[in-house]
């Protein structure tokens, strides 16, 4: 199962895509407005600029800061000595299922209940 879906947390994801798409889809948007609005293109594209740059920087600290281990609480983007994974490599292994490398939780498997 994937990780991100396991622990509700699939929005990261998408906070990713919305960084990448937010360029050439606020670019298109922008040669239409400026036309018909009467808007400036600086000002038009420090916004569609703007967007992309925040959603690319939450999408930065939620990947990296949110996304731990239900059992243990360890931080699944990190590798074991504690340096950060790449994020291709991290989507890759949340799409496998990577086990968790210090309990060995897999997602889709219910976290143990608190004792
Ligand atoms: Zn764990």
């Amino acid at each position: 199962m994937n990780t991100l879906a396991a622990l509700n947390k699939g929005w990261i994801f998408w906070l990713d895509r919305a960084g990448i798409y937010a360029l050439p889809l606020g670019g298109i948007t922008t040669m239409f407005l400026v036309p018909t609005q009467g808007l400036s293109w600086s000002f038009c594209l420090s916004i569609v600029v703007g967007v992309s740059l925040t959603c690319a920087i939450a999408h930065h600290l939620c990947l990296y800061h949110l996304v731990k281990c239900p059992e243990c609480g360890w931080n699944l983007t990190k590798f074991k000595d504690g340096k950060r994974i790449q994020p291709k490599y991290v989507y890759n292994a949340f799409r496998a299922g990577r086990p968790c490398l210090k309990c060995g939780w897999e997602p889709g498997k219910p976290a143990a209940p608190d004792q």
